[in-house]
């Protein structure tokens, strides 16, 4: 595999399980060895369910079950630390609801925030343009690993190269993809 000055990694379904902060096997072993090797790690993952969930409180819906940006925060400093190294991260906490052809709402005060922004959600690419532009990378030497199509789509948006978590951690190949 080519090498590359930056790893962006999803969370979900690529470092570890749904709402879980223990890494999946084989992960903090691929990053130790990506970070001795030189090679810069960040995160980018789409967190929509705290926007669904403001939006699910805003028509009076019952929202309990989606997490707050602070628990978000709280399972990223989890996820950090079993990683190990000092990871920058990226979320992006807006829901698109297609029925509604709308956003979710914004905390007041907090529309100007990047985890707030519509361009943060993949498969648009904000994310890792902004890691590419804080890491000083150009898209060519850098990679975004993930396991669905908003992934690989926010990757081609950036200009970067793109690899299946399964492929990238040698596991096997989800029955369904
Ligand atoms: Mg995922």
């Amino acid at each position: 595999m080519k090498n590359h000055s930056l790893y962006i990694f999803d969370i979900d379904g690529t470092l570890c399980n749904l709402d879980e902060t223990d890494l999946l096997p084989g992960r903090k072993e691929r990053l130790n060895e990506l970070v001795e090797s030189g090679a810069k790690i960040a995160i980018a993952t789409n967190q929509g369910g705290v926007g669904f969930g403001l939006y699910r409180k805003s028509k009076g819906k019952p929202f309990d079950e989606f997490p707050t940006e602070q628990e978000v925060l709280d399972r990223l400093a989890g996820i950090l630390h079993n990683i190990g190294h000092q990871v920058p991260f990226k979320a992006a906490f807006r829901y698109y609801m297609k029925w509604e052809k709308a956003w979710s709402p914004v905390p007041a005060d907090r529309e100007d925030e990047p985890f707030w922004s519509p361009d943060y959600r993949k498969p648009k690419p904000g994310m890792l343009l902004d890691h590419l532009a804080e890491h000083a990378v150009s898209p060519a030497n850098a990679i975004y690993i993930g396991d669905r199509p908003e992934d690989e789509g926010a990757a081609q948006a950036a200009g970067c190269d793109f690899m299946w978590a399964w492929d990238f951690f040698g596991d096997e190949r989800p029955e369904n993809c």
